[in-house]
């Protein structure tokens, strides 16, 4: 059975869904976006996550963003961007807007945007839903290792909220290291999931009477946002009208919500999606099979064959038949036939629909068909000698 991160209840019926059987002149134009983080190769989960939002976009008339997180320096992976290009571009998700291709709200890569995020945190800062904190980590880790001496959260004291605004404003101006934090509230806002109807998070309160503030950071000391403020700031200002991404993100959801009001933004649609398992119930890993998309390209694995493995996997359809090639996906792409919960992957699967796009590309002749049989060839020589 799946279960919701611990800190979320969900509740009430499903909301904001289409059905494969609305009109495509009546859906509303969906702008999404695939937002990953160059820290590594692609992988089976993010290419699911692409291909849903590339569907979406695409089902109603809309426009697929590809947006670069990489503000946090330490992460990024030298070569990652490109692969990631690379591999979206082989799996034929070619993004409307985005890095290289450019578009009416860039830059699309978040550390070309610091400026904005920055002039947000400041706002946030003006109208007391956000403060400056010049706490040394020294003494954060002073204070974490007492609070738990004495059994009490961890979290922060909330000590700089009390420094006037113009003291803190000139520590700034003076260059003092800090970090911006947001002032969590009590009770983080709830809102409603397409896929998981109406969530709810668990109150602040109790912590906040203990004198522990999560206050998470939103501004670094090194001037560059994190993950909350990013991300909410940028699909504000690219006009994101569905964030649709895996239930790992769905924790932060409440907070981002918060951030919207804060703003006075509208917040867009969630669709969040359960994450990919082995059968065990555990996380996907290489221990049971390929994870990385350029894994099953070395292959010889069709991108159309891994496109509808992948879409299958907390997706279903009203088909007789499961193989579908990317266009057949696109007109039959629903957010009412997202299933809640994580999905165990069945790597079987993958070779039965390679099998039936194989037979279909080969069919059909042309170019397609000609690299297939220099695969063939060449993975024929090599096991046996040219002869
Ligand atoms: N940068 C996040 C990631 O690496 C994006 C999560 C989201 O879609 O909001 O997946």
């Amino acid at each position: 059975m799946f279960r919701l991160p611990p800190r979320l209840l969900r509740s009430a019926a499903p909301w904001a869904r289409f059905s494969s059987t609305d009109a495509l002149s009546t859906l509303k134009p969906a702008r999404t976006r695939f937002a990953p983080s160059p820290t590594g190769y692609l992988h089976l989960g993010s290419l699911r996550t692409a291909l849903f939002n590339y569907l979406l976009a695409k089902r109603t008339g809309g426009q697929f963003l590809l947006r670069i997180e990489d503000t946090d320096k330490k992460r990024t992976v030298e070569g990652a961007e490109k692969s990631l290009f690379e591999t979206l571009r082989w799996a034929g998700l070619q993004w409307d807007e985005g890095p290289e291709v450019g578009g009416p709200y860039g830059p699309y890569r978040q550390s070309e945007r610091s400026a904005l995020h920055q002039e947000h945190a400041r706002q946030l800062i003006t109208t007391g839903h956000a403060y400056r904190c010049f706490c040394k980590p020294e003494r954060l880790q002073a204070l974490a290792v007492a609070r738990k001496r004495a059994n009490l959260p961890t979290d922060y004291d909330r000590t700089c909220h009390s420094i006037a605004a113009s003291e803190s404003a000139s520590r700034a101006a003076a260059g003092e290291s800090h970090v911006v934090r947001l002032k969590a509230p009590d009770q983080y806002p709830g809102f409603h999931d397409v896929v998981y109807g109406h969530i709810t998070f668990t109150e602040n309160a109790r912590a906040h009477s203990l004198g522990s503030f999560e206050d998470p950071i939103l501004l670094k000391s090194d001037g560059l946002p994190t993950y909350h403020l990013a991300n909410v700031v940028d699909d504000h200002h690219m006009q994101i009208t569905h964030v649709c991404r895996a239930t790992e993100w769905m924790p932060s959801t409440p907070k981002h919500v918060h951030l919207y009001n804060c703003f006075g933004w509208t917040p867009p649609e969630f669709v969040h999606v359960g994450l990919l398992q082995n059968a065990q119930r555990g996380k996907l890993s290489k221990r049971n099979g390929d994870v990385f998309v350029s894994e099953y390209r070395e292959k010889g694995y069709l991108a159309s064959a891994l496109n509808n493995f992948v879409a299958l996997l907390g997706w279903s359809h009203e088909q007789t038949s499961d193989v579908m090639s990317l266009k057949d996906m696109v007109e039959r792409f629903n957010t009412e036939r997202l299933t809640p919960g994580n999905t165990v992957v069945n790597f079987e699967k993958l070779d039965f629909l390679q099998k039936h796009h194989v037979r279909e590309t080969v069919g059909a002749g042309g170019a397609a068909a000609e690299e297939i049989f220099e695969v063939v060839v060449k993975q024929v020589s090599e096991t046996y000698g040219d002869k």
